[in-house]
């Protein structure tokens, strides 16, 4: 089962994949979370890798696809893997599809968790952290039991300066711009599984994973 997981910030991407790899016996290759450990572990890799990302850009694609081929040639993902983070640009997707050529295997399906843009901007806009302790609250979804203070500590909650709603939206817009084209390549090729992330979370994952089921 080869899935690539798609969804803008905030959809709840990360929760989701951590429910299908519950789920089925596949690992959830992510290529930020890939380059993140490369930079901690200071790899050749990593090094390059770092200048893209501190400047918030792609790092380039022969790095990337080469990260992505190596990976999914590895014993663990020979029956299959979540993809997320890649592909990012439609020169990735094709060469995925290459490479899955190579290796005599095909995509099964591109899930992606749609949510409301504004939904997102509530979402993400209303992270509020303790700087304490670093427990993260939501000011609609994961209130702290007293209005701006951290329950386990007394704390006054901070909004991380990123998380303002001018940054939030730029995000999402650039997200949006980055993902319609690939969402359109795997639509054409009637791949693409519409989820509605709006609903409450084990709902979504149940939806999800009823689609994989139906793949099997
Ligand atoms: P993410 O955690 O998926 O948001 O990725 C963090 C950063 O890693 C991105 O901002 C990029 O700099 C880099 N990155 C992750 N995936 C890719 C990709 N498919 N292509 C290029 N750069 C990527």
């Amino acid at each position: 089962m080869n899935i690539i997981l798609m969804g803008l910030p905030g959809a709840g991407k990360g929760t989701q994949a951590s429910e299908i790899v519950k789920k089925f016996p596949i690992p959830h290759i992510s290529t930020g979370d890939m380059f993140r450990k490369a930079i901690k572990e200071e790899t050749d890799l990593g090094k390059e890798a770092k200048s893209y990302m501190d400047r918030g850009e792609l790092v380039p694609d022969e790095v990337t696809v080469g990260i992505v081929k190596e990976r999914i040639s590895e014993d663990d993902a020979k029956k299959g893997f979540l993809l997320d983070g890649f592909p990012r640009t439609i020169d990735q997707a094709e060469a995925l599809n290459d490479i899955m050529k190579q290796l005599d295997r095909d995509i099964d399906a591109v899930i992606n968790i749609e949510v409301p843009e504004e939904e997102l901007m509530n979402r993400l806009t209303g992270r509020r952290i303790c700087p304490k302790c670093g427990t993260t609250y939501h000011l609609v979804f994961n209130p702290p039991k007293e209005d701006g203070v951290c329950d386990l500590d007394g704390e006054k909650l901070y909004q991380r300066e990123d998380d303002n709603p001018e940054t939030v939206a730029n995000r999402l817009n650039v997200n949006v711009k980055q993902s319609k084209p690939i969402l359109s390549f795997y639509d054409e090729k009637g791949l693409l599984k519409n989820i509605d992330g709006s609903k409450d979370i084990n709902k979504v994952t149940e939806d999800v994973i009823s689609i994989l089921d139906d793949l099997k």
